[in-house]
């Protein structure tokens, strides 16, 4: 039981809540539920943000739109905001090309991690959304043990595979003492645009036991044309997004 120093958040940074958004895997939707939550927590009127904490495979500003580089002092970094007010910061904003590649150890991934919680300032926040990059490796893990995590929501697709590499995510959180607030099955149906009839097209997963399913977000072609265009933040609110109750629990915390 190694006790791991604490980061110190951005004096000028008031969070009331953070939440890490995660998965196993890549490509299972952690940043477009991290984005939808984002959208619907702001639609509410609370003060949003988002960190993109995939550091080598940064979204999130591709997902908003957002391109303006970051700016800052030697001291802060100033959060960019999306078009209907979400602020966010991410690697992308601050590489001068956002096509160079992120390639660095370990330590190197550590000192930005403590440089994003000390130096962005974010102001007043109700939520902070953390993105995380995929797998149970070190971002994750340093970012359980040093930021403050207050629940951690967990990203699925019903696919054997995915599976497997979602039990490695909560395993984790586990075994870190995290909060787990329940499982969001991304890509659980597609909605016929004739009938309407929900196909579930890798067939249905049941919740895990100790997991409360708390959304399941179909395969959308508006979804992902939103994301491709930057609009994510103007697709409607969802019929499926339960997780707005589960969400609304937490602020009535
Ligand atoms: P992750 O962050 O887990 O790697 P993303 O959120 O970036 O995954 O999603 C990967 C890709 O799949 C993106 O291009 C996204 O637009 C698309 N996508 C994710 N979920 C859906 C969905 N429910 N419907 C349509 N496209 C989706
Ligand atoms: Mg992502």
């Amino acid at each position: 039981n190694m006790q791991v120093e604490k980061f110190n958040l951005n004096e000028n940074s008031k969070i009331k809540y953070t939440l890490a958004v995660v998965s196993g895997k890549g490509g299972v939707g952690k940043s477009l539920t991290s984005s939808l939550i984002a959208t619907h927590l702001n639609k509410l009127g609370l003060k949003v943000g988002i960190l993109d904490c995939d550091l080598t495979g940064p979204s999130i500003p591709e997902i908003f739109g957002v391109e303006d580089l970051a700016r800052g002092t030697d001291t802060e970094i100033y959060s960019n905001v999306t078009d209907t007010g979400i602020s966010l910061m991410s690697m992308n904003l601050l590489l001068p090309n956002k096509t160079d590649p992120v390639i660095w150890r370990g330590p190197v991934l550590m000192n930005v991690l403590s440089d994003f919680y000390s130096k962005i300032n974010w102001g007043d926040l109700d939520f902070l959304i953390l993105d995380m990059p995929p797998g149970t490796g070190d971002v994750p893990l340093t970012i359980y043990q040093s930021y403050n995590v207050d629940g951690v929501v967990v990203v699925s697709t019903p696919s054997k595979m995915a599976n497997v590499a979602v039990d490695k995510a909560v395993e984790m959180a586990l075994r870190l003492n995290q909060n787990l607030i329940g499982e969001v099955q991304n890509m659980a149906y597609y909605r016929c645009k004739n009938c309407g009839e929900k196909e579930y097209l890798f067939g249905k997963y049941d919740e895990r036991p100790g997991l409360k399913r708390i959304a399941e977000i179909p395969f959308d072609t508006d979804i992902g044309r939103a994301v491709d265009a930057g609009e994510v933040e103007f697709l409607e609110v969802y019929e499926y997004f339960e997780l707005a109750k589960e969400l609304q629990k937490l602020l009535d915390k």
